[in-house]
């Protein structure tokens, strides 16, 4: 459909084309195309009644479900911004994002009440509070609240360039920003292919989409907006639990997904998960942190379908690069890279002065993309620092091979000094996983009088093995050069995680590091 170019597009002319197929599904509910469109519309009518004007930010602070794409749709139509708010944020958190965008309507679930009660406390008077999900879907809750108003459609028609979504960064690196996104970034990438022929999500019209990465992260709201773009059925887990999802790839007949690699992980680690039931299933993105080998290896063997993985930031719109299916050949050349840049789309590594640097140089990771955000929201500091020229800058270190491909080391801020070599934790991560005992890993850095840094491993062992550090650090022998082999070693139970499945290695160098000043690139 190239000539949808705006959310607000997109579902009216799915809702006039099919307005009886499923758009989402969430917890045996369906909610269908048409109905999605009245739904949003009315909403829309319920916003401005509530004096929400153009550019008036309106959060949704809940898990995944039907009324968080109606509320997405509802600001699309009325140019009103969505700011979703991940639930598991602390009370200050979500005072934070209330707070810098200035939230005027408040769409949330019971459950996050107190919460966002706690954190609204001063602001009170300033923020509209809709419950969501009170007494049931019919009675009052969201779509009680919006009942009086008519479902016609709003006389208004949005720009691609119009604002739509403010995502806030999760903050493994610093204090949460407001990353302000226009239509654009959620067409940029099916634009870029369909230019030249190409259409690597490939969508059909039974496809039935898998939203795994929660919608209140970048990657979870992009696949969602592909999956409506495309006017197919989407499934809303109301959390990523592994058992439901594999439940639901049988029961639902899922031929699309989209997850991180500890979304993998876990499924491919549940207990009563068989190969077969992964055989609705035709293609697979994942994305949103570094996957090691091994995992991938074994998705790509067990479940057998193709696979494409996605680089990129909610700074860029989510993915700028992308590992067509295939380059996913286990033990082929490029199943560490993350991808080349979609048609139109630019990556360049720079030096800390900002040269270019050429032949597998390791530098900082810059990401030119039709997608880019427009900016962070009231930082114009921060966003002439991240958006040069219109360059992102990632924050990521990594290289280019000859033919374009890019390998992301990791986060330039987790580089470990050792002696002043640069150690990037993923690679450690990614040879410790080789081990058949490591089920996850995690690498920092903690502080070391000679070296300055010294290598640490926190290491999850798969159930019913063990393995002691002499035995890991012979089996990094020869894989990695000896001043990247970790010298301690943790065994612990579960690595901690942010929702979007990133590991928080800050949390675990906050012990070794007080009173210190960690010294990074
Ligand atoms: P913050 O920027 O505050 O830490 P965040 O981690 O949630 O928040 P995102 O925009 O979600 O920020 O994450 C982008 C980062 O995720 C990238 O800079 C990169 O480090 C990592 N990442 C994303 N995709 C991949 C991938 N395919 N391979 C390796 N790393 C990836």
């Amino acid at each position: 459909f190239p000539n949808l170019r705006t959310l607000d597009a997109s579902v009216a002319f799915h809702a006039g084309r099919r307005p009886d197929h499923p758009a989402v599904l969430c917890e045996g509910r369906t909610v269908t195309y048409g109905e999605l469109h009245r739904r949003s519309n009315r909403l829309g009518h319920a916003l401005r009644a509530a004096g929400a004007s153009e550019r008036a930010r309106v959060a949704y602070l809940g898990k995944e479900s039907e009324h968080y794409y109606e509320v997405l749709f509802a600001c699309a139509k009325t140019g009103t911004i969505l700011v979703p708010i991940n639930w598991r944020l602390t009370v200050g958190e979500v005072d934070h994002i209330l707070r810098d965008s200035r939230t005027e309507v408040l769409f949330v679930e019971e459950e996050f009440r107190a919460l966002a009660e706690k954190a609204i406390a001063a602001l009170a008077d300033r923020v509209q509070v809709v419950v969501v999900d009170r007494d049931g879907d019919a009675g009052a809750g969201i779509l009680g609240w919006a009942a009086g108003h008519p479902d016609t459609d709003l006389d208004r028609t949005a720009h691609e360039d119009d604002p739509v979504a403010q995502l806030y960064t999760s903050g493994t690196t610093g204090l949460p920003k407001g990353v302000v996104l226009a239509h654009r970034s959620f067409f940029a990438v099916r634009d870029a292919l369909a230019s030249e022929g190409l259409s690597w999500i490939d969508w059909r019209e039974g496809d039935v989409s898998l939203i795994g990465i929660p919608g209140f992260h970048v990657g979870g709201l992009w696949w969602a907006t592909q999956g409506f773009n495309a006017g197919v059925t989407n499934v809303a887990l109301r959390m990523f639990i592994s058992g439901e999802a594999v439940r639901q790839i049988r029961q639902l007949g899922i031929t699309t997904a989209c997850v991180v690699p500890s979304m993998l992980q876990m499924v491919l680690s549940e207990p009563d998960a068989a190969d077969e039931d992964f055989a609705s299933l035709r293609k697979v993105v994942y994305g949103g942190s570094p996957i090691s080998e091994r995992l991938l290896e074994q998705a790509v063997e067990r479940i057998g379908c193709d696979f494409a993985q996605i680089y990129g930031l909610t700074e860029t719109g989510n993915t700028a690069v992308c590992l067509p299916p295939h380059e996913h050949v286990v033990g082929g050349p490029r199943m560490q890279a993350a991808g080349r840049p979609y048609p139109g789309f630019e990556v360049k590594i720079v030096d800390r002065d900002g040269n270019r640097l050429r032949g597998r140089a390791v530098g900082e990771v810059c990401l030119r993309t039709p997608a880019h955000m427009i900016e962070y929201w009231g930082l114009p500091e921060a966003t002439a620092s991240t958006l040069v020229d219109g360059w992102i800058m990632t924050g990521d270190a990594g290289y280019l091979d000859e033919e374009g491909y890019l390998f992301v080391c990791d986060r330039i801020k987790d580089a470990i000094i050792v002696a002043g070599e640069n150690v990037y934790p993923a690679e450690i991560e990614n040879a410790l996983a080789k081990h058949e005992a490591v089920l996850e890993s995690a690498v920092i850095g903690v502080p070391d009088e000679r070296w300055g840094e010294a290598v640490r491993a926190f290491v999850v062992l798969r159930p019913g093995t063990t393995a002691t550090p002499r035995e890991l650090m012979m089996s990094l022998k020869g894989r990695i050069a000896d001043f990247k082999i970790p010298t301690g070693y943790e065994f612990i139970d579960t690595l901690p995680r942010n929702p979007s499945g990133k590991i928080l290695r800050r949390e675990l160098r906050d012990r070794f590091w007080q009173g210190q000043q960690r010294k990074v690139n």
